[in-house]
């Protein structure tokens, strides 16, 4: 199966699972709008509540809030979302399609880099042991002529950008024979800005200055509120404030699923230091949340940075965490070194004084800002993409098992009687008493076994306990397990323990 055709797969089986549904579906669906369902909302609070924990238990000086959507218009101004935060845009005149001319350049220069890539796995297969990638890559002449067009085109992107040089943007992917691949033809509209900000009216004047934004990040929410948890919270710099919420943006181009919706959610750290410090709590916070990712065990391998060349006009560091999604390495986290520019920027559009005054040394500042940033939503996806496995298991059978890692899987343990009669349900009922307490769990008596198993394997439920004749006789049952697919007798008593060494969230929060 190409990386294309799983995700596909991938699409529908949450669907047919009950993890992700396309919003407003009986009306045809709301593009780049998804809703999650009975097994998606678990996940998804399971996520949450691993950063939330990791985020403000384990860091004495970091602390949550949870701020409205809407906001004082002005905090857009401040932040500088209504000047910038723009995407350009440029329409095929022949398929009516929208795309991101950023991005149609970025995937060109992707493509350039494949090759690139392809070349030397050649060259590493020709010349097995004695191969030396970086010589052979300072001299092939396939890959030197490739990267002279690489460079070309980067130079022009890069300064295009900084620019903001939409003449150019166009130029460059006409240049480049850049074609939509939908109509196959390059007859382009220029480029324009677009807002990225959805609005809406506070009261109904229908006044200009009733005008008021969806937040499309929640991380201002944290800046308004800065000089509240600072003085309630008698909070002494460096600390954190932590908050989840939902975003949203107005996207050009909205498609590979949840990994780039309209509507989405945000899990956001501003990190306040003395200024001065923050490249050290950058690097700190930078490890820190690779660490995060890692401990999940879903491949070290998985997930690299992709520090950024050109930052931000208000940012001193800037880098990415990617994973590897079906479609490539992508943006999963991003962390920044904001300076004193957002709280900055509030102090001189609001008048009030946003410092904080140092005790020890008895002098005040405006705080610098180390900010880590990801959304909820392509960490779902992340960790669906990485779990969807289709195995074989013997006599030409397979299965289709969502190894999730087994703290944030959706449902913990499945309870199942091996007949519906005989009184098996009713002790199995007993077994439901002793575990719902402490986890999710499925109560299933309809089909055989086998096809049970399958149905928790699909949804990913780590355990499986089988409720069977013997078990009337001496109260044991027998555990299985999701991935070795092992199953074991124990007596029924021993059952929590089992389970929770396992799929305790604090297992994973103490590795941290
Ligand atoms: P991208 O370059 O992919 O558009 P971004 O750099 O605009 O992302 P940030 O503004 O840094 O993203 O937002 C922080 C995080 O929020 C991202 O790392 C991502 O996980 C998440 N995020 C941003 N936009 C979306 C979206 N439209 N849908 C889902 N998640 C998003």
């Amino acid at each position: 199966m190409t990386q294309d055709e799983l995700f596909k797969v991938l699409v529908a089986h949450c669907k047919e699972y009950g993890f992700i549904f396309p919003s407003s579906e009986i009306y045809d669906g709301l593009s780049a709008v998804y809703d999650y369902g009975q097994m998606g909302v678990e996940l998804k609070n399971n996520i949450k509540s691993y950063w939330w924990q990791a985020m403000t238990r384990l860091n004495e000086n970091i602390v949550g809030i949870d701020s409205c959507v809407f906001m004082h218009p002005k905090t857009w101004v401040a932040s500088g979302h209504v000047a910038a935060f723009n995407d350009p845009l440029i329409d095929n005149k022949d398929s009516k399609k929208r795309y991101r001319a950023d991005v149609l350049i970025e995937d060109y220069l992707g493509k350039i880099e494949e090759k690139m890539n392809k070349e030397v796995e050649k060259g590493r297969k020709r010349f097995g042991e004695a191969f030396d990638e970086a010589k052979f890559r300072e001299t092939n002449p396939n890959i030197l002529r490739e990267k002279a067009k690489y460079d070309e085109v980067h130079n022009r992107y890069v300064a295009a950008e900084e620019a903001n040089d939409l003449k150019e943007y166009k130029q460059i992917i006409l240049d480049c024979g850049i074609v939509d691949p939908i109509s196959g033809t390059a007859n382009w509209t220029d480029v324009r800005q677009f807002n990225l900000m959805f609005s809406t009216q506070i009261s109904n004047t229908g006044a200009d200055d009733d005008k008021i934004y969806l937040r499309p990040e929640t991380a201002q929410g944290i800046f308004i509120n800065y000089l509240n948890v600072q003085k309630t919270g008698r909070m002494k710099i460096p600390f954190g404030i932590a908050q989840i919420g939902k975003a949203f943006r107005n996207e050009i181009v909205a498609r590979q699923f949840v990994f780039r919706m309209r509507e989405f959610e945000q899990m956001e750290m501003e990190f306040f230091c003395k200024p001065g410090t923050e490249m050290e709590w950058f690097r700190k916070w930078k490890e820190n949340r690779m660490k995060w990712h890692r401990t999940l065990g879903m491949g070290d391998d998985n997930y690299r940075f992709h520090d950024h060349e050109k930052l931000a006009h208000y940012a001193n560091a800037a880098t990415d965490i990617e994973f590897r999604f079906p479609f490539g390495f992508k943006e999963l986290e991003g962390i920044h070194s904001r300076t004193d520019f957002d709280l900055g920027n509030h102090q001189k559009l609001s008048g009030r004084k946003i410092q904080y005054f140092d005790p020890e040394t008895n002098e005040s500042y405006v705080p610098y800002c180390v900010e880590t940033s990801i959304g909820v939503d392509r960490m779902v996806l992340a960790v669906l993409s990485h779990s969807y496995k289709v195995e074989e298991v013997g006599n030409g059978e397979s299965r289709v098992v969502l190894a999730i890692p087994a703290p944030i899987a959706p449902i913990k343990v499945a309870v199942l009687p091996l007949v519906r009669k005989d009184g098996l349900p009713e002790l199995a009922q007993k077994v439901v008493d002793e575990v719902k307490f402490d986890f999710t769990y499925q109560y299933d008596e309809k089909d055989a076994i086998g096809r049970r198993y399958r149905r928790q394997d699909a949804i990913g439920t780590p355990f499986c306990v089988t409720v069977d004749y013997d078990s009337l006789k001496d109260n044991t049952v027998t555990i299985r397990e999701r991935d070795s697919m092992t199953q074991e007798r124990v007596p029924i008593s021993e059952l929590r323990s089992i389970i929770d060494k396992k799929v305790n969230m604090s297992n994973l929060l103490r590795q941290l």
